[in-house]
């Protein structure tokens, strides 16, 4: 096991509660961007399996350790599966469409053979006459006709163009229960092998995706987590137990703008992360959130009120995806996120509306009575033992402002909490001391000082999960 050695430089007060996910791409491919992306702030990184090759990821997985390793801050890897994102396949040129056109797809049809548009996925197994499509994030909207041999007919609603590979967003299409493609499988398999932390499900309808998708993991013997991305009309529907079955929950407003109408995302982002503090489960707000720093150096002022929103309501996790793939200013766009993040949680005018749990179980109440007596005599830090990570869920969902330090055997556990809000967490060998030894270390590194309190929680069985049952206070010497 490899532990992560190396101190903090800056002071715990100073952290950044809030985390930030950054997704890698053609404007990140390299080892030194990727080191740069994490030394500005970047806590998760995100591979979006919508584009690029296995060997790329490989590659990408290696620098990303190796450049966690050398900061020496757990970072989470997210292997983003691409769903049933529908795509058009290949053709040549821009097709004009006019307002009442009626068009054809076909599954891997040749336009100019055929005159049937070309799509990445069979939709005539799935689609029905008065569903509509999206084309193109929505600028061409359309209705389907009729479904004939293998051939979907809709009528333009709006004229505009079509170009090849652009997607195609199905809001009223019920995918029943098979959201996971044949890609997403193969994708699977390849990360089952690979050093992933989370699993993130587009498109996901409803809880038994997670479900499924929970089961296929088990099966391979991965020990990733899910990221439901709710995106979808259903999803938005069932998003209370969407929010029970995931291990965390992306509101991935991309798609959620085009699925559903633009003007309630904001809402739905609020009642997410709601729901995320009520059950203790990680919420990440992506897309946009610095869209305009893709071409030009500073952000709008829309997109800093954006990410100050997010912070504000509770959010885990803002995310940058155009931002840092393709966009001319990768690193200033982490750089920009975090100074927001910084400003808005030392200046918050209000804290986030945490929920009090009303449930019974040990890791609650232990959490509850952590926090309660850290608070009042103002500790320092609160520095908890955990295995799967669950009893520092638990802490951070109530959104306490002192650091929590999570110290646990489970490297996938450690690259797991670093996208829970308040966390920091350090991988250290099973020890019934472990949590005494990581205080004793953060005093010797002088991120901890004497005369210090802090507050500890451990268990009786070290590397056993949930056995939680210790709390001790400890004023530093
Ligand atoms: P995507 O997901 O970038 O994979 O489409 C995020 C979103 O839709 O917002
Ligand atoms: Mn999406």
């Amino acid at each position: 096991m490899k532990q992560t050695d190396t101190a903090p430089n800056v002071p715990l007060k100073n952290f950044k509660r809030t985390k930030i996910i950054a997704t890698v791409g053609p404007a990140t491919n390299s080892y030194e961007a990727i080191l740069s992306l994490i030394k500005a702030g970047t806590n998760g990184i995100r591979l979006n399996f919508s584009h690029g090759n296995h060997e790329e990821r490989t590659e990408q997985i290696k620098w990303i350790r190796k450049a966690s390793a050398v900061y020496g801050k757990p970072v989470a890897i997210i292997q983003d599966l691409q769903g049933p994102k529908i795509r058009l396949g290949d053709f040549d040129g821009i097709v004009n469409v006019a307002k009442g056109q009626v068009l054809s797809f076909k599954y891997q049809a040749d336009y100019a053979a055929s005159g049937h548009l070309p799509t990445q996925y069979d939709l005539a197994t799935k689609v029905k006459r008065g569903e509509r499509i999206y084309l193109y994030d929505g600028k061409v909207r359309t209705t389907v006709t009729s479904v004939r041999e293998g051939i979907v007919h809709v009528e333009a609603e709006n004229a505009g163009i079509l170009i090849k590979r652009k997607g195609m967003n199905l809001p009223d299409t019920d995918f029943g229960g098979d959201i996971i493609t044949p890609k997403d499988r193969a994708d699977l398999i390849y990360g089952s092998v690979q050093d992933i932390d989370y699993v993130a499900l587009s498109f996901v309808q409803t809880a038994d995706d997670i479900t499924n998708l929970r089961g296929l993991l088990k099966g391979m013997n991965s020990s990733a987590n899910i990221i439901a991305k709710v995106e979808t009309t259903a999803a938005v529907e069932n998003m209370e137990a969407i929010v029970v079955a995931s291990d965390a929950v992306m509101i991935a407003r991309g798609d959620l703008a085009v699925e559903t109408p633009a003007e309630s995302v904001p809402i739905v982002q609020r009642q997410i992360i709601a729901l995320g503090l009520q059950y203790a489960t990680p919420t990440i707000v992506a897309t946009q959130m610095l869209a305009s720093m893709t071409d030009m150096p500073e952000p709008t002022r829309a997109e800093v009120s954006d990410v100050a929103t997010a912070v504000l309501t509770g959010a885990d996790c803002v995310m940058l995806s155009d931002e840092t793939a393709n966009g001319s200013y990768p690193i200033e766009s982490v750089q920009i996120m975090k100074r927001v993040i910084r400003y808005s949680e030392s200046h918050a005018p209000f804290a986030p509306s945490t929920y009090d749990h009303e449930d019974t179980s040990r890791q609650s109440a232990i959490s509850k009575a952590v926090i309660s007596l850290a608070e009042n005599i103002a500790a320092k830090a609160i520095v908890v033992e955990t295995q799967s990570g669950a009893t520092a869920l638990q802490i951070s969902s109530r959104r306490s402002t002192i650091p929590v330090i999570a110290v646990t055997s489970n490297a996938r556990a450690a690259q797991q909490l670093a996208i829970v809000h308040g966390t920091k967490s350090y991988t250290r060998p099973v020890d019934a001391m472990a949590a005494t030894k990581l205080t004793d270390w953060l005093r010797k590194s002088k991120v901890l000082h004497k005369g210090d309190v802090v507050v500890t929680a451990s268990g009786h069985y070290p590397g056993v999960v949930g056995t939680t049952d210790t709390i001790k206070v400890r004023v530093l010497e």
